[in-house]
């Protein structure tokens, strides 16, 4: 039984977390500290261990070189992070020690080894971040059963509670991602009509923008504060955006170089400092709309999920377009690793569960460069998509594609993802070089046939006619993605890390807040609680 167990996992931007489907309910798993949400941030400690989650986000402030977060948003590209002097990770291994985190604690608390998860990504993620969410599972010990889009598990921990028929949008807007689904939920069946997002828009930006306006107003040059300054501002940024939702007003009071700087911000100045922001918001709610082909006044329910939608003037803006409040009635931070925990209990064939059928669509149209004539003075090449987005998946289409010049002898099929007209603007995902007989133009044709899974992983077939001759390709060597040695190069790495053991991280978690508290204090304050701190190490 317990070997069936699949870990239901959210790995956010912000804050990762774990649950499993037990008594026909998804239960969330508690980190050592007692914590529902483990914040996705690592550290080296100053003896050269490795801290994840809130002992590592206490030193975000203290220690800025030797701490990281918000890593999710280079999943999938080919970019070290260097972590105090001597160490540099990938995105994927260091989400790889989030996951190995969260695997602990559910051991921990389930008494068993776990060996299976679903894990949940944006919506908006492409192949090749998608690829590095399953190696960070593979890299964490962990066989990745599923990855299921963000907005679609929200939808099905949602819809679950539903008892009538409806049509929902999901928006989801956390640290660093916005997805939107729409979805509707019938007789047992959700099905997901179209997705929309922006993979790099999320509270975190909203913190960026408004840390740039403060500066502005205060005339303080951004590239003159120093990192461990800049991370300060930072932190009381991300309290006083919390205040401004909640009061509609909050005073910004900050010390740079002994003299204090004060910014009113009310819901005006918000919006000012982030309106473009509040621009790129919309165009994903209209994009999917339109895909769904839907009138905003078609949808029952507008669901929010992630952090940043507690935000009041997202809020009064989704109000607006959809002519009704949102729904606040789940957790928008926990309502994802739910979702997540019930699709790893469909994945495992849950008695309880079996009923629910679940359809989902892919993100982005898939195809190949082709060109628009034969004739070389106006052939111009263009993305011919074999696949388009918002299909439900799985999904296997075919075109079929011919020759161009006299006497080719080959045809180089280029395989892209996006949804520009240029190839070259959307992501390269791999090629085939097709060896075809030689003939005049037009003469040969070759079947390209693209089959998408639920994982979103691409399959490429491609058959001469004339031969029957048939090449496969499974999308590889994707930016970011880790080949066989690589991954075990990762595996070494990371197994040789000194890990804090679990026992001890509350004390680190402890020690570290201290230290973060120390530095914003002065005074008589201040040596109070460093007195506080030599008689605890002691
Ligand atoms: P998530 O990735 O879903 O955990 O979302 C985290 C994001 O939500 C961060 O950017 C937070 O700043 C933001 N957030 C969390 N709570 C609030 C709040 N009460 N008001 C505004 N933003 C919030």
């Amino acid at each position: 039984m317990a070997d069936d167990i699949i870990l239901g996992i959210d790995l956010g931007t912000t804050n990762s977390a774990c649950a499993v489907w037990e008594d026909d309910k998804a239960r969330i798993i508690p980190n050592a500290h007692g914590d529902l949400l483990t914040p996705s941030v690592v550290a080296v400690d100053d003896d050269g261990s490795m801290l994840v989650g809130k002992a590592a986000k206490q030193r975000l402030v203290t220690h800025p070189k030797s701490t990281v977060a918000y890593f999710k948003r280079f999943m999938g590209v080919d970019h070290k992070v260097q972590i105090g002097r001597r160490k540099q990770f990938s995105a994927t291994e260091l989400s790889a020690m989030v996951l190995r985190s969260l695997k602990a604690d559910a051991e921990a608390d389930l008494g068993h080894p776990i060996k299976h998860a679903v894990i949940s990504v944006p919506a908006y993620f492409n192949d090749a971040q998608r690829q590095a969410t399953r190696d960070a599972g593979e890299l964490a010990g962990l066989t990745v059963n599923r990855l299921i889009n963000e907005p679609t598990a929200a939808a099905l921990a949602h819809g679950l509670n539903e008892e009538q028929e409806q049509r929902f949008i999901i928006l989801d807007l956390g640290g660093g991602t916005f997805d939107v689904s729409i979805l509707e939920y019938y007789d047992n069946v959700l099905e997901v009509h179209a997705t929309a997002g922006d993979s790099a828009l999320g509270g975190e930006d909203f913190n960026d923008n408004l840390i740039r306006a403060f500066l502005e107003e205060i005339g303080v040059d951004e590239v003159s504060l120093g990192m461990e300054i800049r991370q300060r501002l930072y932190s009381r940024v991300e309290t006083v955006k919390r205040q401004v939702g909640k009061n509609k007003s909050a005073l910004l009071s900050f010390d740079i170089d002994g003299k204090t700087h004060e910014w009113t911000i009310d819901e005006k100045a918000f919006i000012d400092a982030t309106s473009k922001l509040l621009m790129r918001i919309r165009s994903p709610m209209e994009r999917a709309l339109r895909d769904a082909g839907l009138d905003p006044s078609a949808i029952d329910d507008v669901v929010l999920v992630g952090g940043a939608t507690r935000m009041s003037v997202f809020r009064s803006m989704v109000s607006k377009l959809f002519g009704r409040i949102p729904r606040t009635d789940t957790d928008p931070d926990l309502t994802v690793v739910m979702g997540a925990a019930l699709q790893g209990a469909l994945v495992a064939r849950n008695e309880s569960l079996e009923d629910v059928v679940l359809t989902d669509v892919c993100s982005f149209s898939m195809g190949i460069a082709s060109v628009t004539d034969t004739d070389p003075r106006k052939m111009t090449e263009v993305f011919a998509p074999i696949i388009e987005r918002n299909n439900v998946v799985p999904v296997s289409r075919v075109e079929q594609f011919w020759t161009v010049q006299n006497d080719q002898t080959a045809i180089d099929v280029r395989i892209y993802q996006g949804e520009s007209r240029k190839p070259r603007n959307n992501l390269f995902l791999g090629n085939l070089h097709i060896p075809v007989p030689k003939g005049t133009a037009g003469k040969e044709s070759i079947s390209v046939r693209f089959s998408y899974d639920v994982n979103g992983l691409l399959e490429v077939e491609v058959t001469v006619d004339s031969t029957g001759r048939t090449y496969t390709k499974l999308i590889e060597n994707r930016p970011g993605h880790l080949n066989d040695k690589e991954k075990a190069a990762s595996l070494k790495r990371l197994d040789g890390l000194k890990v804090l053991p679990r026992d001890r991280e509350e004390v680190r978690a402890l020690t570290a807040r201290a230290e973060r508290l120390y530095s914003s204090m002065l005074g008589a304050e201040r040596d109070q609680l460093g007195r506080a701190m030599d008689d605890f190490e002691r």
